[in-house]
């Protein structure tokens, strides 16, 4: 029989944890009357080892979330062998970009002109557009990222005009509630947002919202797109190796 390192324990321990966010993630679908892959899974890898993002690539996962530049860069370049479709999920400064552009295919947490501007002009020209996501701080809140919801519509409106970024939808991270009621208020003001924007016209598909501890509301009110960390891999420890 073979043996186990306590490593490749814990790797047994994330593959099942993806199968069980898989059918939370059907149920819901099914509770909201909703079709079976209507919501994928985002996998949200950050500070977890490239050896678990590898393991749950086998089972068919092929998107995971990264939210740091320099973590997610190396991890990419240890797993080019894959055909893995990386979502930028953190928030970003003007001097990640071009890094960002080269090695993602979504981004979910653009939140102004000039970081489109400059993802636009940097995406390589091989590459196919970048998909990306404006993510909405609905409530104000100075220490998350995100553009107020009354600046959305001018924002996609730019972000259409650039050739190589396409507009994929909107994001959100609402605020920490008591209730599962109060978040889904968010989601749903998130949902009524996109629809305005594609009644004028702006064509949109992606709701990206629902966490380890929401998704069920999350898909409830439409979303496209869980990301999933802790429900999937477990606690994230403070110096993991991801390496
Ligand atoms: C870490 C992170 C997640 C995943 O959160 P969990 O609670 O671990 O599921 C989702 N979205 C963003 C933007 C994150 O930074």
């Amino acid at each position: 029989m073979k043996k186990l390192n306590s490593s490749s324990y814990k790797i047994e321990g994330t593959k099942k944890r993806l199968k069980e966010v898989q059918v939370r993630v059907n149920s819901a679908l099914l509770a909201a009357g909703r079709k079976p892959g209507e919501t994928s899974i985002l996998a949200v890898s950050k500070k977890k080892p490239v050896a678990a993002i590898e393991s749950l690539y086998k089972m068919g996962q092929i998107d995971f979330g990264e939210n740091v530049i320099q973590e997610a860069s190396r991890k990419v370049s240890a797993l080019k062998h894959l055909n893995i479709n990386w979502h930028f999920i953190g928030q970003i400064q003007s001097n990640k970009t071009r890094e960002i552009a080269e090695n993602f295919q979504w981004v979910h947490t653009v939140d102004r002109i000039k970081i489109a501007k400059r993802l636009n002009n940097q995406r390589p020209h091989q590459a196919p557009p970048l998909q990306i996501c404006i993510q909405v701080n609905q409530k104000g809140e100075s220490q998350k990222g995100g553009i107020e919801p009354s600046g959305v519509k001018s924002l996609a409106y730019e972000i259409m005009e650039l050739p190589r970024l396409h507009l994929r939808g909107l994001m959100t991270i609402p605020p920490l509630a008591k209730a599962p009621e109060e978040t889904a208020t968010f989601f749903s003001l998130l949902e009524e947002q996109l629809n305005r924007l594609k009644e004028e016209g702006i064509p949109m598909d992606t709701l990206s919202m629902g966490m380890s501890s929401d998704l069920e509301t999350a898909i409830l009110n439409n979303s496209t797109i869980v990301r999933i960390g802790k429900a999937i891999f477990g606690p994230r420890l403070q110096n993991e190796k991801y390496i």
